[in-house]
């Protein structure tokens, strides 16, 4: 066996777990909060650099623990400073996390899955199949490992801050299908990393039940829905899980999640050409969402080798248009990346290792 079969991986680790594994070290209470602080908020990779541990506390550590089996293997910027990492996990798989610059303001989008099952058609990812969940460490660890490259500087030319502010689950994957492990890494990102709860956003392609479950949680959730249409057979193309969990339905329930938690969810809808585009299908949306607190985010198609292209700008503007006209707040999101891979899984499938596309 190797470590990371044997050994805790400390990046996964919650406070009371760590405090309780500090403890059964017979090591004092304080040490918990030692190591948390150079772990999840100094980005620490080794524990030699852990300079106030005690060299003894540091040698125990260095034999009975890991701080992570994760590592780089690739990155790729874009002339807006967007750069995707490619993240190896301890068994050969890789993922992939973007640190997305936005108006000098850093945010992170990490994975919660090794590929989807969901299958979105127009999806880099969804074109790879689904291999497996991603655990909480290997969720959290995506953040932190951007967070040691702002540290080392990769990003001091696009922004002033040392901190990634913003968390969006918008990586490859569908969250709510790892649900208690993504719910785990929120609660590790926002206790021990310091991410404030409400900076940290679920993007679902909408699986209801666990939508409902979401609801029920202690804690109120910012939540993301791809809609990418409102037609049921276009979105049963687009959304294949639509099958499933209706349109219809969605919205009932997004309607309901907005009332239970009082927050505005975001309406994520990226625009094809010829399916989602058109006038009619700017008012049909307007007239589906109506009444549901929410921001609607309009998203350009970054094309990843699909039959899908991006509509011109003019026809982008003109469905912005129809929707502000009609009282909602709507954006039109840049594509952060474009001149680069700016799709999810499109860095992982450009990697030796990934035998593709397999459609599912
Ligand atoms: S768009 Fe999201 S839900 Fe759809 S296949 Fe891609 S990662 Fe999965």
């Amino acid at each position: 066996m190797n470590d990371t079969q044997t050994k805790p991986i400390l990046v996964g680790y919650t406070r009371p777990e760590l405090e309780a594994l500090i403890a059964s070290w017979e090591e004092k209470p304080f040490r918990a909060r030692q190591l948390e602080k150079w772990i999840f908020e100094k980005a620490a990779r080794r524990f030699e650099d852990m300079s106030d541990l005690s060299k003894l506390f540091r040698q125990k550590l260095q034999e009975n623990a890991l701080i992570s089996p994760h590592e780089v293997i690739q990155t790729t910027t874009s002339s807006d400073g967007t750069t995707k990492f490619l993240i190896r996990l301890s068994d050969g798989q890789s993922v992939e996390c973007v640190t997305i610059v936005q108006e000098r303001r850093l945010t992170a989008c990490v994975s919660s899955q090794v590929g989807c099952n969901v299958g979105c058609p127009f999806c880099a990812t969804g074109l790879s199949g689904f291999r497996r969940n991603l655990t909480p460490a290997e969720i959290v660890d995506q953040f932190l490992l951007m967070q040691a490259a702002v540290n080392a500087g990769a990003f001091s030319e696009y922004t002033d801050n040392d901190r990634i502010s913003n968390i969006v689950f918008m990586g490859m994957g569908e969250p709510l299908l790892n649900y208690d492990a993504v719910l785990k890494s929120i609660e590790i990102l926002n206790r021990q990393v310091g991410i404030g709860i409400r900076r940290i956003t679920i993007s679902t392609s909408g699986v209801i039940p666990r939508i409902e479950r979401l609801m029920q949680e202690p804690r109120d959730y910012s939540l993301a829905i791809s809609l990418h249409s409102v037609n049921p057979s276009v979105r049963d193309e687009l959304v294949p899980i639509n099958k499933k969990y209706t349109v219809d339905e969605l919205l009932k329930v997004t309607r309901r999640y907005t009332e239970t938690t009082g927050r505005r969810v975001t309406f994520e809808y990226t625009m094809l050409e010829g399916y989602n585009s058109s006038l009619q299908d700017a008012e049909a949306l307007a007239k589906a969402i109506k009444g549901i607190h929410c921001h609607v985010n309009l998203i350009a198609y970054n094309p990843v080798g699909s039959k899908f292209q991006a509509p011109p700008r003019a026809e982008i503007l003109a469905f912005q248009n129809v929707l502000a006209q009609a009282g909602f707040p709507v954006t039109i999101r840049q594509n952060h990346g474009q001149d680069d891979m700016a799709a999810c899984g499109q860095l992982r499938i450009q990697s030796a290792e990934i035998p593709l596309p397999t459609v599912i």
